[in-house]
Order: structure tokens, then C-alpha cells, then sequence
């Protein structure tokens, strides 16, 4: 579905017309084009600055340097502590006074922010470079620690106070297209860092914005280089939207793909699944054995390591008018269908397998007409939860994705003024691509989101509705 604003605002003359006018522009989002690469971050300037009485950046400098940054150490960080970085990566990490006028990005090092003064002083460090120091299409990151692993209330409160800052000031510059996020490491996970961050801060996080993701302890086996050669990974609603593209990343990453949608998608879903190299179920998963058939194709390629749970429908109708049929379609496909696979595949898993289930922040916040559909998505966040024990058991992890408003047959159903509001009320301004979601889910899968367990990652621009 064509975006218009944001077409003609990617056109320079265009863009004065709109701004002439009182709508919103949107700034064209810099994305990721093919494969995953070494150095996600080269070419790319990042300010570090630091608060409080003790810092992570020796741990910071490390991941970006080793990503190919172009590190300059702001306000609060020891030089020092970026040395042993810029010596076994043999790149220089320069002062602040040498950075360009406008950076990539402006990492804040706030772990060890635990007084109220110290969250006081966010405004001083941050606020000249916020303003117009920073590139379109740029990223904040504020690296904070989990506010149940505080010592005392005080500190637990300056921590949290971090994520309502981070969620307004993403608000506030997702009109430049650039995004806000919060990653909270947990004490020990400080090597966990390097994965998130090389993603929060590269172009593949486009549409992530307002976000806090947390950091767990977990060794990092992997690659970061086609991490998925080798691997088999089944997506489910393959042939279209967020299915498609994500069996088109994880292929272009390495991986033998499995495709699963409906009979009357056979076609499009055979093309595709042939184009990538992978294999092709044509089965309605709410149909009798549907899941046993996706578990024998599995089986004979010798086990799975991602399953995405992407297959969804909506049949959206406010409570009073919605009728059984469609109330129990919802569920069939959107529930009982992802626990009747995942039962079948479970016992297919391989070490280090990764679930993820696609949620929607419709069943995060509610809204008029999706009282099935946010049912069934609030439902698959505590699916994931309950797998979350046994599947750690056996060194495999779930995650939901909830994306919010993005570009695809699902939303092109929505009634054109419904559909417009939609996409304007999020920080970025604009719907996202299917792409987008295909992203957050390969990360999610990789070895470089092991510290990530059991979440839900919103892709949704900054959706102004909604938790
Ligand atoms: P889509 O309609 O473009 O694609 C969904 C695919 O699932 C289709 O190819 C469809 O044939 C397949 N499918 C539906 N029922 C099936 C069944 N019974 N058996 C096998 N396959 C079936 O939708 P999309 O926008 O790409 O959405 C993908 C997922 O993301 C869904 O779970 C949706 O709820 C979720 N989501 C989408 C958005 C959005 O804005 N597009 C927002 C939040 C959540």
C-alpha cells in the first residue's frame, strides 16, 4: 500500500509544498540492503558519554570498535577505559571535541546512574547534542540496568524514570527518523551487550523506537556473518507480508527455509519457497494434521532451529456485532493452531533453538473492533511466556514480536481514513515495512540476542497508542 506523504516529502521540492501545509512529513527511513555484515557500524560516528559514579563503557567501546564505529569519548568516560578497544582493534578513539557536528548516534552510558541528581543531570549531557547534533535517521541508546536488580528504592526509581524518558524524547525526534531505546543490562551481561547494540544502533532497527530491551548473562556462540547456514528455520503465512519477508531474510542470512500457508496460497508460496532454495507446505494449519505435516517435512531435514509463529488473521468487528464465526476464526488460526504446531515441533528442536511468536500491539493496548484478535495476540505474549521454562530446559528460547502498524494486506483491509490515522499516530509517523518485522525476527533468532529471553519486542515506529 502506497504511502503518498512520505513520497512526495522524499522529493526535496515536495517537501516544501508539505511543509507548507499542516501535515505531518515524514523522513524516508534508512534501511539495511543484503546480508549481515562484520561491521554493522562502519562508517558510522558514535558519541559515548557516561553518568554516575561507575560506567560500562570499557565493555561499550569494546562491541562498537569491534563493529566498525568511529567511537569518540563525550562527558563522563575515562579514555582509559576505551583503550585496551582501540588497541586490539587498531582504531583510534578520539575526544569529543573532534567529533562531527552531527553523529550517527549518541550512546549514554547510565548504569551507573542510581541518584536522583544523576538522573537530573541527563538534561545537561544530552540536551545541546539532542538538539541538531545528531543525524536524520540517527539513534539515542541509553544503557541503564534492570530496575528489579537495584539496591535500594531510590536507585530502582532513577533507573525506571530512564525508560519514560527514553519513550518521550523517541517521540519527540522520530520526525527526524531517528529512534530512542533503552537497553538494560543486567550486572554480569555486560558481554551480552554486543548484539543488541550492534543492531539497536545499526539501520536494521529502523522501526524500533520507544523501546526498553533487557540484557541477560549468556555466553555468545555464533556468528555474525550468515548465521543461519546450515539452519532450518519454519515461518509460517510465508507466502505473503511479514511471512514472506522474513523467509526472504533468513534465506539471503544462510538459512534452508520452510514455508508454510494456506492450499489457495500453494502458488505464490511454491514460487517463492523454490526462489529461496527451501521447501514449501501447503497446508490450513487450523486443518486436522496440519501440524504433523509441517513436523514430517521438518523431520526430514533433520530437525528445526527457528520456528516463527507468523500466520494470523483479523476479523475485526466491534463486541456487540462480532459473530461466532469470525470471533472463533481468530482463535483458530491465530491460537490453537500456533499451540497445535509448536506441540508437533517441540520435539524437533535443536540446541539453541529460538521460537518466536507474532503478537500485535493491538493485544498489548486494545482496540475498538479487535476484541478477538487483541484476545488471541495477548494470549500468544503468555504463550510464550509458559514455553519460556521448558523451552530453556532445553537450551531453546520463545520471544513475541508485536508489531504495530505495517504495510501489508492485513492493513490495507483497514477503511482508508482508519488506516491513515493509524500510521501518522507513532513517533516515525509512517507505517513500517514488512521488512521491518522480518528484521526484529531474524535478530531475535541470531546467537546475537542470547541475553534476550522471553520479551516481546514492539516494531511499531512509536506507537503513540499502547503500552
Ligand atoms: P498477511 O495477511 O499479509 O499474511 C498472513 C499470512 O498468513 C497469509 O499469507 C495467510 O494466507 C496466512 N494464513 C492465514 N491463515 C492461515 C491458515 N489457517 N493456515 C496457513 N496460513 C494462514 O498478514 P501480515 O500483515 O503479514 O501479518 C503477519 C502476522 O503479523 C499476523 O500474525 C498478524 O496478526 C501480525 N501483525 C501484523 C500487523 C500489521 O500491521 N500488518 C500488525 C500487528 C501484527
Amino acid at each position: 500500500m502506497r504511502d503518498l506523504l512520505l513520497e512526495i516529502g522524499s522529493h526535496p521540492v515536495g517537501r516544501r509544498v508539505l511543509k507548507a501545509l499542516p501535515l505531518p512529513v515524514p523522513e524516508a527511513l534508512r534501511r539495511a540492503r543484503g546480508p549481515m555484515v562484520e561491521r554493522p557500524l562502519a562508517e558510522r560516528s558514535v558519541l559515548l558519554m557516561a553518568l554516575g559514579e561507575t560506567t560500562q563503557c570499557a565493555a561499550l567501546g569494546e562491541a562498537l570498535v569491534a563493529a566498525g564505529a568511529s567511537v569518540f569519548a563525550g562527558e563522563g568516560v575515562d579514555p582509559g577505559a576505551l583503550a585496551a578497544a582501540a588497541e586490539a582493534w587498531a582504531r583510534p578513539v578520539r575526544s569529543a571535541a573532534e567529533a562531527p557536528s552531527r553523529v550517527d548516534a549518541v550512546v549514554l552510558d547510565a548504569t551507573g546512574v542510581t541518584e536522583v541528581a544523576e538522573l537530573v543531570a541527563v538534561r545537561a549531557r544530552l540536551s545541546a547534542r539532542v538538539a541538531g547534533g545528531i543525524q536524520r535517521s540517527g539513534r539515542v541508546l541509553v544503557v541503564g540496568r534492570p530496575v528489579a536488580a537495584q539496591r535500594d528504592a531510590t536507585a530502582a526509581a532513577v533507573q525506571a524514570g530512564l525508560e519514560g524518558f527514553v519513550r518521550s524524547l523517541a517521540k519527540e525526534l522520530g520526525r527526524h527518523g531517528t529512534t530512542v531505546n533503552l537497553v538494560r543490562v543486567a550486572p554480569g551481561a555486560e558481554g551480552a551487550l554486543a548484539g543488541p547494540l550492534r543492531w539497536l544502533l545499526g539501520p536494521r532497527s529502523a522501526f524500533v523506537t520507544a523501546q526498553p530491551v533487557e540484557v541477560q548473562p549468556a555466553p555468545r556462540a555464533g556468528r555474525w556473518v550468515r548465521p543461519f547456514a546450515g539452519r532450518v528455520v519454519v515461518v509460517t503465512g510465508a507466502a505473503r507480508g511479514i511471512g514472506e519477508a522474513t523467509a526472504r531474510r533468513f534465506a539471503e542470512e544462510g538459512a534452508t527455509v520452510v514455508g508454510v500457508d494456506r492450499p489457495d496460497d500453494a502458488a505464490a508460496l511454491g514460487a517463492l519457497c523454490r526462489a529461496l532454495g527451501g521447501v514449501a507446505v501447503a497446508v490450513d494449519l487450523t486443518a486436522p494434521g496440519a501440524a504433523e505435516r509441517v513436523a514430517e517435512s521438518v523431520a526430514a531435514l533433520g530437525g528445526v532451529d527457528v520456528v516463527v509463529h507468523n500466520a494470523g488473521v483479523t476479523r475485526d468487528r466491534t463486541f456487540a456485532r462480532l459473530d461466532a464465526a469470525r470471533w472463533d476464526a481468530v482463535f483458530a488460526i491465530n491460537l490453537s493452531a500456533v499451540i497445535a504446531l509448536q506441540d508437533a515441533l517441540t520435539p524437533l528442536l535443536r540446541p539453541g533453538a529460538r521460537v518466536i511468536a507474532l503478537s500485535s500491539i493491538a493485544g498489548l493496548a486494545g482496540n475498538v473492533g479487535q476484541t478477538a484478535y487483541a484476545a488471541s495476540k495477548a494470549a500468544v505474549v503468555g504463550l510464550v511466556r509458559g514455553w519460556s521454562a521448558a523451552l530453556e530446559a532445553r537450551g531453546a528460547s520463545a520471544h513475541a514480536v508485536a508489531p504495530g502498524f505495517i504495510e501489508t494486506r492485513l492493513t490495507a483491509a483497514i477503511p482508508v481514513a482508519i488506516r491513515e490515522v493509524a500510521r501518522r499516530l507513532s513517533a516515525l509517523g509512517q507505517g513500517g515495512l514488512p521488512v521491518d518485522v522480518a528484521e526484529a525476527i531474524v535478530f531475535l533468532a541470531t546467537p546475537d540476542a542470547a541475553g534476550l529471553r522471553g520479551g516481546v519486542l514492539r516494531v511499531c515506529g512509536g506507537a503513540l497508542v499502547g503500552a
